[in-house]
């Protein structure tokens, strides 16, 4: 006998609406963008500031920079890792990998040589493609140190005519020995066509890297299948008889960027519009001029822009639907933005490891408020998909019990890269344990109430308590140090950190949160640095991060 998760309660929510499995209608990312561009050659594929590519012109490109990447001696299955913002060349670099079979890894620009040479050490790719800044500042020197010869830069401004001061003031371009321009060699084989590879649904698209449930960097590996489900079911939500691009309000580096929106509009068939990193008054801007239908970014995204001095409803008013996903949406968010723009914020969840979207609010319905907790629900099962919550023991728990989330369904990646335990401990039979913690309710509808996982979401960006004090304890004043999230009323949740210092030893909190600074992405460093003289402990000395994180959180 099958348990309540096996009825599937929600399929009900979606009656009268979309259907509650779907078939892929492509095997891979590469198939499913050859049918874009036969289908509608001489639409626009992305929009950048006043830049403008068309499919056929996105095409060519990629096909270009295939071309070189291939007779530089990338060969199917190698990786390619990108560390770009959210520009054109994103676009055109992951196409050119997967168009050889490659193994895309793209990177937070944000990252620091700490977290590269950890993650690129592990991924271990053939080539690197780079701003020429970030080339400069920082990945050239991991990549050199790795012995990583193929190197692609190009600079951020190239396919945007106009320049806006506001992002790009302090940006200047800077020659990178060593490498080759990528428009440069992309244009020089216009017309060639990569090597044809044969490649099917489950070969791996792309390696992110994700701490996952356990704290460890590890990638995990979206398969073309996985990628493929949910950027076709996310585009058969996009209503047919409504025009209107996809806008980019997620960076393009995460999980979401990538399917929710850049394969999403590949599989619709429609304009990407890009605005390069998150900036309010630019998203504005951009919104205004390019009339997109649909967002998706987390909910802290729609705060800022929500509480931006210029915002008017005329600047959401192309907008149909738009999505909230990665982080926690406040039932008092989804309301003052209805109205204020009249626009519903649709909730959704998921995780790296299935491939953005596991849940979503079915069209026509709203999420429901869970009354006892004040909690808006994260939606219901996407389709083919099947969400439990388990006990410590993995047993199904009965409705409204609260316990651990684990999700089964074709996005959920079948493994982490080279992590055979980690593996193990986190995707069993398929099934994916989150390390989330929620309930569901009698129709069906999922509750994200608490984490197992030690993890902060500072505005959709993970921090993991054990990278920040890895980075402290490389502080020689540091003798113990524990990283906790505490409420934030504009990231959601921020970094705390309490220290111990070692004896006959000095450091202010403003040097450890310097020393931080220097090696740690900015959204990690701890905001504010709480000094004691000893942390507290187990009986076996392992230090109780959750009693301080409970502490702090209270306020004491
Ligand atoms: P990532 O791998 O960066 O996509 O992070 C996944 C994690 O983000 C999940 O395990 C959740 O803890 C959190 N998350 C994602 N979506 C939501 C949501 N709608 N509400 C609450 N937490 C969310």
């Amino acid at each position: 006998m099958g348990s309540v998760y096996d009825e599937r309660p929600w399929l009900k929510l979606y009656e009268g609406e979309l259907p509650a499995e779907i078939e892929p209608r492509h095997a891979t990312m590469v198939e499913l963008f050859a049918d874009a561009v036969r289908t509608n050659p001489d639409g626009l594929a992305l929009t950048y500031f006043d830049g403008r590519l068309t499919f056929a012109e996105l095409d060519d490109l990629s096909n270009g920079l295939a071309r070189h990447l291939a007779d530089s001696g990338v060969n199917p299955g190698d990786r390619v890792a990108v560390y770009l913002q959210n520009v054109p060349q994103f676009a055109i670099a992951v196409l050119a990998g997967w168009k050889i079979g490659a193994i895309v890894v793209p990177l937070n620009p944000m990252y620091r040589v700490h977290e590269l040479t950890k993650i690129l050490g592990d991924a271990r790719p053939k080539a690197v493609i780079a701003s020429e800044l970030g080339w400069h500042d920082v990945v050239g020197g991991v990549a050199t140190a790795l012995g990583i010869d193929i190197a692609v830069t190009t600079s951020e401004l190239d396919l945007q005519t106009r320049n806006d001061p506001r992002l790009f003031a302090k940006t200047e371009r800077k020659p990178a020995a060593g490498t080759v321009d990528l428009l440069a060699v992309a244009r020089a084989h216009s017309g060639e066509r990569p090597p044809e590879v044969a490649q099917s649904s489950s070969d791996i698209a792309l390696l992110v890297y994700t701490s996952g449930t356990s704290g460890v960097p590890k990638g995990a590996t979206n398969t073309h299948g996985n990628i493929v489900f949910n950027a076709e079911g996310t585009a058969l939500r996009l209503d047919e008889d409504t025009p209107g691009g996809i806008f980019a309000l997620a960076p393009l580096f995460h999980i979401t960027g990538l399917v929710v929106q850049f394969a999403a509009a590949l599989a619709a068939g429609r304009q990407l519009d890009m605005a390069y990193r998150f900036e309010p008054g630019v998203v504005l801007d951009a919104l205004a001029e390019h009339r997109p239908a649909f967002m998706v970014g987390p909910s802290t995204a729609y705060m800022a822009l929500m509480n931006h001095a210029e915002v008017t409803p005329e600047h959401f008013a192309s907008l149909k639907m738009v999505h909230s996903g990665g982080a926690p949406l406040p039932s008092a968010v989804v309301e003052s933005f209805r109205e204020r723009f009249g626009l519903y914020i649709r909730n959704g969840y998921g995780l790296t490891e299935t491939s953005a979207t596991a849940t979503s609010v079915p069209l026509g319905k709203e999420a429901p408020v869970d009354a006892a907790s004040g909690t808006l629900a994260v939606g219901v099962p996407t389709y083919n998909t099947v969400l439990r919550v388990v006990d410590e023991d993995g047993a199904d728990l009965p409705v409204g019990e609260v316990g651990e989330i684990v999700i089964e369904g074709p996005m959920v990646v079948p493994a982490y890269w080279n992590k055979p335990d980690e593996t193990a401990a986190a995707i069993r039979d398929g099934r994916l344990h989150t390390g989330d913690v929620g309930f569901m309710d009698e129709q069906g509808w999922f509750y994200v109430v608490d984490r197992k996982k030690d993890m902060i979401n500072a505005s959709g960006f993970k921090v993991w308590p054990r990278e920040v004090e890895d980075v402290l304890y490389g502080h020689p004043a540091v003798r113990e140090a524990a990283v906790v999230g505490v409420p934030d009323p504009y990231r959601g949740e921020t970094v705390k950190a309490f220290i111990s210092l070692a004896r006959d030893s000095s450091a202010t909190g403003e040097e450890l949160v310097e020393h931080c600074k220097r090696q740690l992405a900015a959204y990690k460093y701890p905001r504010s640095v709480e000094i004691l003289d000893e942390l507290p402990k187990t009986a076996t000395g392992k230090i109780l991060r959750r009693q301080l994180r409970d502490a702090a959180r209270a306020g004491e």
